[in-house]
C-alpha cells in the first residue's frame, strides 16, 4: 500500500456508487435538539412534516436512528449519469506552495447545475413522484439549487416553481434561463404573488430579498395548493442525508489506498456539503477509529458558527418553518449585498451545530477577497475554475498546507470542492477591478438581529 503511486485522480467504478446513504445523527452521542412546531413549541410531528415535505422525506427529517438508509435504484441510476465525482490529488497545488502536505479534494461541479446540490435534489423530487404529486416549490439564493431541482424535476416529470432571491435574479440572468431550459417558472422574491411576500414589500420597500424570505413564500405555496410540496437545498436533515454520498465515495476511494484524512474541510453555508463530506470520517471518529481535525469554513460577513447563538430560531423570515435549535444569527440577519454567492444563510444545520457545540468540529471565518485571492491561486495552479463558495474551503485548505511548510508535518488535507465557478463570473469581475469589499457585521448587528429570537417555554 504504501508505495502504491497515488493518481491525480482515483476514480470509483459506477458500481461502488454507495448503495446506501450515511445517516451520521444515527451515530451521534448527543443527538441534534428536535425540530419544534413554531405555535405549540411541542417536537414537530410526522403529520405536521408531511403537509410541508413528502412523506418519505417527513421521516427521513425524524430518522435519528437508522443509520444506513438504502438508497432507491433510480436515484443511483440518476447518480451514474455523472458520479462517482473525482476524488482529485492536488499534486500541482502541493508542489506550488512547497508544502510537505498531502492534499485531496472531491470535485461535486461536474455536472450541468454546476455543484453537489444535484444529490439531494434528485432524491427529493423522486419522493415527490413516487407519491403522486404534481410538482415542488422551492427557493434559490444564487441559483444552484433552484438550477438542480429543476433538473431533477425534468428529469421526473414534475412542476418546479422555485422564488429566486431579487439581486441574483436581476444579477444571474443566466442562472434563472438555465432553470427555465428544464421547463422550471421561475420568480423573483419577494413577489406579490404570496401573503407573506406582500408584507415584507409593504414593510421593506426596494429590499433586495433574502433566502428567510423566498423559503416562506415557497411554503406558502406549496401548503396552500393542491399536490405540491416544498424542497429545500440545505440545512435540512433530510438533505445532510443525501449529501452522504460525497463523504461516502470520498471514503471508498481513500479506503483503496489506505489513507486516513488527517483534516477535513468544507464551506458551510447551511452546512449540507459539509455535513455530508465528513459524515462517515465523523461516525469513525465518535467510534474511535480516527482522529480527524474537522473545519467548517464560513465567510466573515455571515458568521453563523463563528459568532452566532446556539439556539432555537426560526428557519424562515415569514417564521412559518419549524424551529431548529442550531447556531444562528437571527432569522431577520440581511447579510450586506456585496457578499459574493452563497453561503449568506444565518443558520446551521441542527447536526453540525450539534458538533461544534461538542467540540468535534471547529469553524473559521475568512474575508471575501482573501477568498478570491485562494481561488484565484487555485485555478491557476490546479485548472479548475472553483466557485466562490467552495474557495472557502480552498483558502483554509492552504492555510493550513503553508502551516505544515513550517512545522515539517507530512498532514494529509481533503477539502470539499462543491462546485464550478463559471456562473460567478461578475463576483471575479469585482474582484479583479478591485471593487470586492469584505464587509463584516459588528457586534451591534448581530445582537440587535439576535434579540430578536423566539422565547422559548
Ligand atoms: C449551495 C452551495 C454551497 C453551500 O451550501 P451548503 O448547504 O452549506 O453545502 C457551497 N458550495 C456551492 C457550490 C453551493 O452551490
Amino acid at each position: 500500500m504504501e508505495n502504491k503511486k497515488i493518481p491525480y485522480k482515483i476514480y470509483l467504478d459506477e458500481n461502488e456508487i454507495p448503495e446506501y446513504w450515511y445517516n451520521l445523527r444515527a451515530f451521534m452521542k448527543n443527538k441534534p435538539a428536535p425540530l419544534l412546531n413554531p405555535q405549540t413549541q411541542e417536537p414537530a410531528t410526522l403529520e405536521e412534516l408531511s403537509n410541508v415535505f413528502c412523506e418519505e422525506l417527513a421521516k427521513q427529517e425524524l430518522d435519528d436512528t437508522t443509520k444506513y438508509i438504502k438508497i432507491p435504484d433510480q436515484i443511483r441510476d440518476f447518480y451514474k449519469m455523472y458520479r462517482p465525482a473525482p476524488l482529485v490529488r492536488a499534486y500541482c497545488l502541493e508542489k506550488a506552495l512547497g508544502t510537505p502536505a498531502k492534499i485531496y479534494y472531491k470535485f461535486e461541479g461536474n455536472n450541468t447545475s454546476g455543484s453537489h446540490k444535484l444529490n439531494s435534489a434528485i432524491a427529493q423530487a423522486y419522493y415527490a413522484k413516487e407519491q403522486g404529486l404534481k410538482g415542488v416549490t422551492t427557493e434559490t439564493g444564487a441559483g444552484q439549487w433552484g438550477t438542480a431541482l429543476s433538473m431533477a424535476c425534468s428529469y421526473f416529470g414534475l412542476d418546479c416553481n422555485v422564488y429566486m432571491v431579487k439581486c441574483s435574479y436581476e444579477q444571474k440572468p443566466h442562472r434563472r434561463e438555465v432553470m427555465r431550459v428544464y421547463g422550471a417558472n421561475v420568480t423573483p422574491s419577494p413577489s406579490n404573488t404570496t401573503k407573506v411576500g406582500r408584507e415584507i414589500l409593504e414593510k421593506f420597500p426596494g429590499t433586495n430579498g433574502s433566502l428567510g424570505c423566498a423559503i416562506s413564500e415557497a411554503v406558502e405555496v406549496a401548503t396552500n395548493t393542491e399536490g405540491y410540496r416544498y424542497a429545500l437545498g440545505s440545512v435540512l436533515n433530510q438533505v445532510l442525508l443525501h449529501q452522504s454520498i460525497i463523504g461516502l465515495e470520498t471514503k471508498a476511494a481513500l479506503d483503496k489506498y489506505g489513507i486516513t484524512p488527517d483534516i477535513i474541510i468544507g464551506c458551510a453555508g447551511g452546512g449540507s456539503n459539509l455535513g455530508g463530506l465528513i459524515a462517515p470520517f465523523m461516525g469513525d471518529k465518535i467510534e474511535g477509529k480516527n482522529n480527524c481535525q474537522f473545519i467548517a469554513v464560513e465567510p466573515s460577513s455571515c458568521p453563523t458558527l463563528t459568532r452566532g447563538k446556539y439556539a432555537y430560531d426560526y428557519c424562515d423570515t415569514g417564521k412559518v418553518c419549524p424551529l431548529a435549535k442550531m447556531y444562528t444569527l437571527g432569522s431577520g440577519f440581511m447579510p450586506a449585498p456585496s457578499h459574493a454567492g452563497g453561503l449568506r444563510y444565518h443558520g446551521m444545520t441542527t447536526t453540525l451545530s450539534q458538533l461544534y457545540a461538542d467540540g468535534l468540529m471547529e469553524a473559521r471565518s475568512v474575508e471575501q477577497t482573501s477568498v478570491f485571492e485562494a481561488a484565484e491561486y487555485f485555478a491557476r495552479v490546479e485548472g479548475t475554475l472553483p466557485a466562490p463558495e467552495s474557495s472557502h474551503a480552498i483558502k483554509v485548505a492552504i492555510d493550513e498546507a503553508k502551516r505544515c511548510i513550517e512545522t515539517g508535518e507530512e498532514k494529509t488535507i481533503l477539502f470539499g470542492l462543491t462546485g464550478t465557478g463559471y456562473f460567478d463570473m461578475i463576483s471575479y469581475e469585482k474582484f479583479h477591478d478591485g471593487i470586492m469589499s469584505d464587509y463584516i457585521p459588528t457586534d451591534d448587528e448581530i445582537n440587535a438581529s439576535l434579540a430578536n429570537l423566539p422565547k422559548i417555554k
